[in-house]
């Protein structure tokens, strides 16, 4: 028998989730599937910042700037474990851009995008601040605020929620076709366990990322716009300097590279910008990629990164909306909805921001209203996600400190990440027993948790999207996750069907 919903959401990237998660809470029944992991593709691959994107300043693309500006202010106040502000240095030198422009585009920065908790921007002599330490010739310079963030956290999270409020989260299964049946739609599934299965849904929202256009021809729906696919990739080095600040390196190219502190103990450098053809899921970082990021760096730090030194390279295609810009840096990073109504109603998504994946869900369900009446108002703007609520004053830096006094067998780096990653939820996994230990303050209650309630099902999934142990993790230790794994496997797509709360069942 054919399941109903009113939506089905293809796609468990950031803004798929977001779709979600926004529908489940005005009371729609949801249905989201994702070929692969949530967060497997672009929104595990993203440079991790929530950010207004200064330099979209210099291409006019004010609204863009505006309203991830804004979102901005509205993520730190929902996600406050995940989204956490990070001052950025911008060191000027020869070749840069010139100051007068700097400063006039931080000024707009600063008053774009309405209410700021945020510091404002101010101009440096980084021969007299720390902030100059790295560099090697510090001179004039500016900072200025702007987040980082755990981009395939915020999706898993968005998810959980979601599925907290009622939404059927089905990674590992994917959408194979869908057609037009009356006012609904028929879509096939596949599971990756095998088999297919068949639902009913009053409205397809294609949120595929990378492969919109796949997901449309799968529907037989005719695009009204283009996607321009754009690589970029990162690699991630030993901690290059001491400090939290982020640098904004002005390349001889007119491009941007960021150098930015990553999990303690290591620096995170990108990104470069190269079309892209070809399947997304084979995108990789080149030898070529890896020299211009390095030589990047070089141009401005005393201690440039070797290849040599990368412990972790990682690369994403942007499914930018095609705007004939003429260069990928130039390509708007805003998104465009492409509605179709010839029949059953199906929305594809084109271009967008992980710091504009909200905004972007209550844009499109404001679109959806007329084939979507029952559905409830907007309710996102101030709705905290789970563990970013109940945290102590001190946010949680004071989580932190409680995680370590309560829990003394844990040392302070496993606490920062605990809190950090799970924010209030981390004292639901800590009041469990913690069973196996795998290393490095990772416990067979954490890897239940993510199993459990985040829907993690292989090594990569834990040790690369949900956490990033993968980093520091032993081979050995690394088997012995999977043999866990295995043993915990996933129950079949029917049995999951049927789990309270939309959330995949486990034996
Ligand atoms: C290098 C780089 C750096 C970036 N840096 C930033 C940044 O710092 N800040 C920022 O705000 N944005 C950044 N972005 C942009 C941001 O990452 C993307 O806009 C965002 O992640 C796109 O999310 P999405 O949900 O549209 O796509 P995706 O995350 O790619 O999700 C699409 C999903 O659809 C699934 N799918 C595809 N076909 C099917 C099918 N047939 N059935 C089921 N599922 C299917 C895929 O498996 C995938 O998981 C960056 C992007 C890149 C590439």
């Amino acid at each position: 028998m054919s399941e109903h919903y009113d939506l089905l959401v293809v796609g468990g990237g950031i803004n798929g989730v977001a779709i979600a998660r926004d529908a489940a809470g005005r009371g729609l029944r949801i249905l989201l599937c994702d070929k692969g992991d949530l967060a497997g593709a672009t929104s595990s691959a993203s440079s991790k910042l929530v950010h207004g994107g200064l330099r979209y300043l210099e291409h006019g693309d004010f609204r863009l700037v505006r309203e991830s500006l804004a979102e901005r202010e509205v993520l730190l106040h929902i996600a406050p474990h995940l989204v956490r502000p990070m001052s950025f240095v911008l060191p000027q030198g020869p070749g840069s851009r010139p100051g007068w422009l700097v400063r006039a585009g931080l000024f707009l920065y600063d008053r774009l995008g309405g209410a700021r908790s945020l510091p404002g921007a101010r101009a440096l002599d980084l021969r007299r601040e720390p902030f100059g330490g790295p560099l090697r010739a510090p001179g004039a310079g500016f900072v200025y605020a702007d987040c980082r963030v755990d981009d395939a956290r915020l999706t898993v999270v968005t998810a959980r929620d979601a599925a907290l409020r009622g939404a059927v989260i089905l990674t590992r299964t994917a959408l194979v076709s869908a057609q037009r049946d009356g006012d609904s739609w028929r879509a096939t599934l596949r599971p990756q366990n095998g088999g297919t299965r068949e639902i009913n849904a009053r409205v397809l929202v294609n949120a595929a990322g990378p492969w919109v256009l796949d997901v449309s021809r799968q529907a037989g729906l005719s695009a009204h716009h283009a996607v321009r696919l754009v690589k970029g990739s990162h690699v991630v080095v030993p901690r290059l300097y001491e400090g939290e600040q982020a640098y904004l390196l002005q390349n001889d190219d007119g491009r941007i590279v960021f150098v930015i502190p990553f999990e303690r103990a290591f620096s995170l450098i990108g990104t470069t910008e190269l079309p892209f053809t070809g399947d997304p899921a084979t995108a990789e970082i080149t030898e070529e990629e890896i020299a211009y990021l390095c030589r990047a760096v070089g141009r401005w730090f005393a201690k440039p990164p070797d290849p040599t030194d990368i412990v972790w390279h990682y690369a994403g295609v942007r499914p930018l909306y095609e705007d004939r810009a003429r260069s990928a840096s130039a390509v708007t990073r805003d998104y465009v909805f492409d509605l179709d109504t010839a029949g059953a109603p199906a929305l594809s998504i084109f271009g967008g921001k992980l710091t504009t994946h909200r905004r972007l869900a209550e844009h499109l369900l404001a679109r959806l209203a007329p084939y979507l009446p029952e559905a409830g108002p907007a309710w996102t703007t101030r709705s905290l996600l789970p563990g970013g609520d109940d945290l102590p004053a001190a946010g949680v830096d004071g989580l932190t400190e409680e995680v370590a006094r309560d829990y003394p067998a844990l040392d302070m780096p496993s606490s920062e990440r605990l809190a950090g990653s799970y924010g209030s939820e981390a004292r639901h996994i800590l009041r469990e027993p913690p069973g196996q230990d795998f290393g490095h303050g990772f416990w067979e209650a954490e890897l239940r948790w993510l199993v459990e309630k985040e829907w993690a099902q292989t090594a990569e999934d834990v040790l690369w999207r949900r956490t990033k142990l993968g980093l520091v993790m032993e081979p050995q230790q690394v088997q012995r996750i999977d043999a866990y794994l295995a043993r915990v496997k996933p129950a079949s797509p029917a049995v999951a069907a049927s789990a309270p709360a939309g959330q995949t069942a486990y034996r």
